[in-house]
């Protein structure tokens, strides 16, 4: 691996950073960069750019339980301000829907 390049993986956990416009310029290029040149993470940051996007535009509202999606977009919902707690419990919420139904 050429020193300074960034692998996938490491792509993978920096995609969302890039996406809050977290990342300093030299990291926003070097991922930039890798996403240019690499069809899985182009695809990968497609993705995310549009969970991020409905995410946003549906932010505030709120599904009935049972909802099928309505546990993950609160999962996301919740990562994407921050609240590790409020996701651990949707998610926990989203696993006991699965299992009790
Ligand atoms: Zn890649």
């Amino acid at each position: 691996m050429e020193s300074g390049a960034l692998t996938c993986d490491q792509i993978d956990e920096l995609l969302s950073d890039l996406i809050e416009g977290d990342l300093p310029d030299a990291a926003r290029a070097g991922i930039e960069a890798h996403v240019a040149a690499c069809a899985r993470c182009a695809a990968a940051y497609r993705s995310l750019k549009r969970t991020v996007r409905f995410v946003r535009a549906h932010a505030g509202e709120r599904f009935k339980p049972g909802t099928p999606g309505g546990q993950y977009f609160e999962f996301v919902a919740r990562l994407m301000q921050d609240d590790a707690e409020g996701a651990q419990r949707a998610l926990l919420e989203g696993i006991a829907g699965i299992t009790d139904a």
